[in-house]
């Protein structure tokens, strides 16, 4: 069997590895515009071990940046609610080794690489007479799922998010900060560390916002600058790096007949966080395991967990998305009266919300709003 994979991002990895692994006569390509794997990767590179676990990835040592024992979030009044761990709660990752770690195996499993080529719509017409399967791995705005006639997603549940890398001699290294409300309105602003005393400083907003994402990072790095000794303002990247997150419903199914969806390119994104590494790789995995075992179908199946777990946070985040500054200061007050139960933001907040509406009856009304919300 003859199968392509279109980008050579986690998802596309993730799969490669699956069929190989599952079935080690198939004959596996990747494609990729890059001209190398992991190049100039668009991302803060946060995993959560708990989902890493979950999925079973592995991960080497020397890919690890930074490991996190705290996540603050802050609320627009700045105050703030911690979740803190005696063991390590997530990493930051070195996307690029992590993606040429993945692609070696992938390599040693007998897989090839085609890359430095742009796939068009013309080349997917033909592949399809050439390739007993195409897995679509091209992430967020995706040729695959473009020329399937699939709709792009909404603009309320498309975040662009931007990222800048700068210096911050005084940062904590084993902390993550979340900020809601202005800064990032229907989204959020991220400080993730990132080795040595780098710090990733990002946010993301959905494109239906009139906001400037660019805008809004230069007034949030201003924000926190007071706070930090910042030795380059402007950052060690130059450029800001931008790119869009899916932020929708997961679909019901990701089998196009022979063509096959797997991570931003379905979406397999997180809806709440935007986090989409482990959740590729956990669709990537699952649509490799069906295909080497000659029935995608079972793709829908194996992934189910995922589909559930992403829809309830896509139902979170609408009813967050409802809440103006003054609602998230409430939420922030409620969490710092309760000890964390797990190691879960999403968990967490979740406990928050409910709890909030329990005390603020004046919410409900955002709440069914927002859950509603399709
Ligand atoms: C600023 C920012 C910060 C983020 N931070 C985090 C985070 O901290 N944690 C987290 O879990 N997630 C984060 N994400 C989301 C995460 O990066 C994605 O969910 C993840 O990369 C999805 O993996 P993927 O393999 O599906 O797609 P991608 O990583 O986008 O890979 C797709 C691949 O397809 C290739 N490709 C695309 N189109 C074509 C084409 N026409 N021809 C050939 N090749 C093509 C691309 O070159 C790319 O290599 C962040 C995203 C952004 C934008």
């Amino acid at each position: 069997m003859k199968v392509l994979i279109v980008g050579a991002g986690p998802s596309g990895l993730a799969c490669a590895t699956s069929i190989l692994e599952g079935n080690p006569d198939f004959d596996v390509t990747v494609v990729d515009k890059k001209s190398r794997v992991g190049e100039n990767p668009r991302c803060a590179g946060g995993i959560s071990l708990w989902m890493a676990e979950k999925v079973g990835i592995s991960i080497s040592h020397r890919a690890i940046l930074a490991k996190i024992r705290r996540v603050r979030i802050y609320a627009p009044n700045g105050d703030y609610w911690e979740l803190k761990g005696d063991v390590d709660y997530g990493y930051v990752l070195d996307r690029e080794l992590f993606e040429q770690n993945m692609a070696e195996q992938v390599e040693r499993l007998g897989g090839r690489f085609v890359l430095k080529h742009l796939v068009s719509p013309e080349d997917l017409e033909f592949w399809q007479s050439q390739y007993d399967y195409i897995v679509g791995a091209d992430g967020p705005v995706s040729i695959v799922r473009c020329c399937l006639g699939l709709p792009s997603f909404p603009p309320k549940d498309t975040h662009l998010g931007v990222q800048r890398t700068l210096r911050i001699r005084d940062y904590s290294q084993d902390t993550i900060t979340l900020d809601f409300g202005e800064v990032a309105p229907k989204g959020y602003a991220w400080c993730f560390p990132a080795g040595g005393d780098l710090v990733r400083v990002g946010l993301g907003v959905p494109l239906s916002e009139e906001a400037n994402a660019g805008v809004l990072l230069e007034d949030f790095i201003q924000k926190i600058t007071p706070y930090h000794k910042l030795s380059s303002l402007f950052g060690v990247e130059e450029t800001l790096i931008a790119k869009q997150i899916p932020t929708a419903r997961m679909p019901e199914t990701g089998v196009y007949g022979k063509i096959l969806l797997v991570g931003d390119a379905l979406p397999s994104t997180d809806p709440l966080t935007g986090g989409g590494i482990c959740q590729g790789i956990a669709s990537g995995k699952a649509a490799g395991r069906a295909v080497a075992e000659g029935d995608p179908a079972r793709y829908d199946d194996y992934i189910g967990w995922l589909r559930k777990q992403n829809n309830r946070r896509y139902r979170l985040k609408n009813v967050l998305f409802e809440f103006n500054d003054e609602d998230l200061n409430e939420l922030i007050r409620v969490m710092q009266g309760f000890r964390p139960k797990t190691m879960s933001v999403g968990k967490e907040l979740r406990r928050a919300v409910i709890r909030l509406l329990l005390r603020k009856p004046r919410l409900l009304s955002k709440f069914f709003k927002g859950f509603a919300l399709k």
